[in-house]
């Protein structure tokens, strides 16, 4: 596989292949443009780097260790290891991103950031960071999220965020998107948008995916002082697909490893039962970038669905679409069932409680574990489980 071929950056226009671009309005493309410049500057600055890294390591607890499954690795045959992102503070890899917004908002002079979330993990992260950097923060959040996620919508308000309940379609993820978008526009000349996956129009996904490449690059030098070896086979869920560029990025050009983006098959393959964005999207524009989209046939955005809430986004970042097209990285699914058993096998084999979403990378894992037992395979554990933990014991047998 051609190495530059693979781990690309955007062009001019933002598109990786076909997908991502900018769809917005020209004032808020104008604003994006600086976002952009800024952005370049700062990652060039030594001042800036020096000090996201001290936040790391100092605030958020990097680098987070890669932890080798030896009972899971017993049971299922291959060499299970974790890289251990839940142990994150905020529980999350979240904070990476988040983090470097901020610093980003600030360095721009910005005093707000405005942010969406659905599970509410990503408004816990930004609302984090806003807290440890002196900034107001708006989130945006349906009003069926606000009631599902009360432990979140608390922390945020512990931490000194502004929620908005949006009130307006499914009262979910996307229209919470929306209603962001709309606050920003009126608001750019003094807030930030903080966008929480590797999704949104140019120049937000390559700066996700800047931030979030911290995991793959710690986990490849963590790995290979491990096992003297790079992994076989490297597993992470996609939601937005944060995670798992961060994850994907360190290995991307090492063109004998295989990549596996997992994503949510709910409760089925019908329409409105998942939020498999690659497996059974179709090319389209959401929230002003083109990705594969889950739709109807008239082209009318589905409702996405995953017992995990923050996989169940109806779009994927552009990079991933990307990856798929050319082949690098195999994109495959696993049911709300499926997830719920790996949640309980990790808690009770390792004594770590995932989190939903990752859930879904460790049981693509145990699949892949009796397919090659002999095999190395490095699971990236985005999150734990805390958040889960009541919704699992009063929901699910
Ligand atoms: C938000 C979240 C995800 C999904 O987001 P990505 O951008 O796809 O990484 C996955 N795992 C956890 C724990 C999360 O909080």
């Amino acid at each position: 596989m051609n190495e530059t071929k693979c781990n690309i950056k955007p062009d001019q226009l933002g598109y990786f292949g076909k997908f991502g671009g900018n769809y917005l309005p020209d004032v808020l493309k104008n604003e994006f443009k600086r976002i952009e410049e800024a952005f370049n500057e700062a990652i060039n600055d030594k001042k800036f780097t020096d000090e996201l890294d001290y936040l790391l390591k100092h605030y958020a607890g990097r680098p987070s260790p890669v932890s080798f499954a030896k009972n899971l690795s017993d049971k299922y045959g291959a060499q299970i290891y974790f890289k251990r992102e839940d142990l994150n503070h905020t529980g999350a890899h979240k904070i990476n991103h988040s983090l470097g917004e901020a610093l980003l908002a600030k360095r721009m002079g910005k005093t707000k950031l405005i942010a969406e979330t659905g599970a509410g993990q990503h408004g816990v992260a930004t609302a984090t960071a806003a807290a440890l950097m002196g900034l107001d923060c708006d989130i945006y959040m349906g009003a069926v999220d606000i009631i599902k996620e009360k432990p979140n919508v608390d922390r945020m308000r512990i931490l000194g965020a502004n929620i908005i309940s949006v009130e307006s379609g499914t009262k979910t993820l996307k229209e919470a998107v929306d209603e962001a978008f709309v606050a920003y526009s009126k608001e750019y000349e003094t807030a930030m948008y903080a966008i929480g996956s590797a999704v949104g129009p140019h120049p937000f996904p390559m700066i996700i995916e800047y931030f979030q490449s911290v995991i793959g690059r710690e986990a490849r030098a963590q790995f290979i002082e491990m096992a003297d070896v790079l992994p076989d086979h490297v597993v992470a869920c996609v939601g937005g697909g944060s995670n798992a560029i961060g994850m994907f990025s360190g290995f991307l050009d090492d063109e004998n490893v295989k990549l596996y983006g997992v994503e949510p098959l709910g409760k089925g393959v019908k329409l409105g039962e998942n939020a498999a964005s690659i497996t059974y999207g179709k090319e389209g524009i959401l929230h002003a970038f083109k990705c594969l989209l889950l739709q109807d046939e008239n082209g009318n955005v589905a409702n996405a669905y995953s017992v995990a809430s923050g996989l169940d986004y109806p779009g994927v970042g552009p990079k991933h679409c990307y990856l798929h097209e050319i082949g690098r990285v195999h994109y495959d699914v696993i049911t709300d069932r499926e997830a719920i058993d790996a949640f309980y096998e990790l808690s009770r084999q390792e004594g770590i409680i995932p989190a939903l979403e990752s859930s879904h990378a460790v049981a693509y894992a145990l699949k892949l574990a009796k397919e090659h037992p002999t095999e190395k395979i490095l699971v990236n554990l985005s999150g734990r489980g805390d958040k889960d933990i009541e919704f699992v014991l009063n929901n699910i047998k």
